[in-house]
């Protein structure tokens, strides 16, 4: 693909079907990339990988057997948002909003806020996302280097909010790819300076086990963002945030009429009321991730990264060659090889039988580079 397709003025160069009529930022992006698992281990997506127990998905068949597809879904969740706000805790006098997983919701909040010239700013390296939805909605996109230990450079990123007053901030806590949970002070000093609203997208908060939703009520500018996607529900696509009701009320005129169908609205409610089962399975993906972060620190040549997530960052020899000697091994995991996360790779913890597979995968790839 060429990108001087974007730009064919004064080429003597008539572009013809999608380069004339496309806008040429979206011509100029790649889509969205998901590797081709067939048949590997895969270490590349943050899934959780434990299944969910027999009679649990014969119990799930029977509720889901019982939902009127026929009709359309209820256009606001009311029982999953009155489920949510128990279940997780939402101060009272807040707002929530559903999204078809949190992606939905990145993409209404921009949509949104997306005056002319507005700017939204966020640490990099982060969530693909972001920039993404920056593109599609038209905002101006800062993102503010970290640094080289993954910790916020506050002062930095105090300087850039002063120069150039975001509309809209996103902080992931903890961070992807970096696994970085920045000082709960930090944040604060962010979003005192932020006139516009600072969102936290706490997409692994059941890793990390902090969180800002008790601290919402403090703060009018501030959002929660979540996903039920880390905590092993990945396929279900739900995600919600919760606000001040002023936001989640502009939010809420921007959003697809059905974004979030009746069969996942069903499935969310039956499963939030055993979420012990999901919560079990992620302390034991944070016992295996500290137990995997310890042994592959012991391989020569890799630098393991402090994480609060459900991956690990990792720093090795040459990343291309031990990603490609990975996946020659059936192995596949992310690369994040460019800028302050050059020659990293991004592991999902897996079950303890993958994990094995990983360690011998990647002792033998450092071997053979
Ligand atoms: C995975 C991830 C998401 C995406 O969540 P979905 O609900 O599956 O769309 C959002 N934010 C961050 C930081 C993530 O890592």
């Amino acid at each position: 693909m060429t990108h001087a397709n974007a730009t064919p003025e004064g080429r003597g160069y008539e572009a013809t079907g999608p380069e004339k009529f496309v806008r040429p930022e979206i011509l100029a992006i790649q889509a969205y990339h998901v590797g081709d698992s067939a048949g590997m281990v895969k270490l590349d997506a943050m899934e959780n990988p434990f299944p969910l127990p027999d009679a649990l998905r014969r119990e799930l068949g029977d509720v889901l057997s019982r939902v009127d597809l026929n009709r359309y879904p209820d256009p606001t969740g009311t029982a999953l948002r009155a489920k949510l706000r128990g279940v997780m805790q939402v101060p009272e006098g807040m707002d929530i909003l559903l999204g078809n997983g949190s992606d939905d919701l990145i993409q209404i909040m921009t949509v949104a806020l997306a005056r002319p010239g507005a700017t939204l700013m966020y640490p990099s390296p982060n969530f693909i996302m972001y920039s993404m939805d920056a593109v599609f909605s038209g905002m101006k996109a800062v993102g503010v280097p970290v640094r080289e230990d993954f910790s916020l450079d506050l002062p930095r990123f105090l300087d850039a909010i002063r120069e150039h007053r975001p509309a809209l901030v996103f902080i992931a806590y903890p961070n992807n790819p970096t696994g970085a949970l920045y000082a709960e002070e930090d944040i604060v000093e962010v979003i005192r300076a932020c006139e516009g609203l600072v969102v936290l997208d706490e997409a692994y908060h059941v890793f990390a086990r902090r969180s800002f939703m008790s601290r919402l009520p403090e703060f009018p500018n501030l959002a929660v963002l979540r996903t039920v996607s880390k905590l092993g529900l990945a396929g279900m696509r739900l995600g919600y945030m919760a606000a001040h009701p002023g936001w989640i009320a502009q939010f809420n005129k921007v959003r697809q009429a059905y974004n979030v169908n009746s069969l996942t609205q069903a499935a969310a409610l039956f499963l939030l009321d055993r979420l012990d089962v999901l919560e079990a399975q992620a302390e034991s993906l944070r016992i295996e991730r500290d137990r995997l972060a310890r042994e592959i620190a012991l391989l020569p040549g890799i630098t393991v990264y402090p994480s609060e997530a459900n991956f690990l960052l990792v720093r090795v020899p040459d990343a291309d060659r031990v990603f490609e000697a990975l996946k020659e091994r059936r192995v596949l995991v992310r690369s994040v090889n460019a800028g302050l996360t050059r020659n990293c790779i991004r592991i999902t913890i897996g079950s303890p039988d993958e994990n094995r597979i990983l360690m011998d995968a990647l002792s033998a790839a450092l071997g053979s580079i």
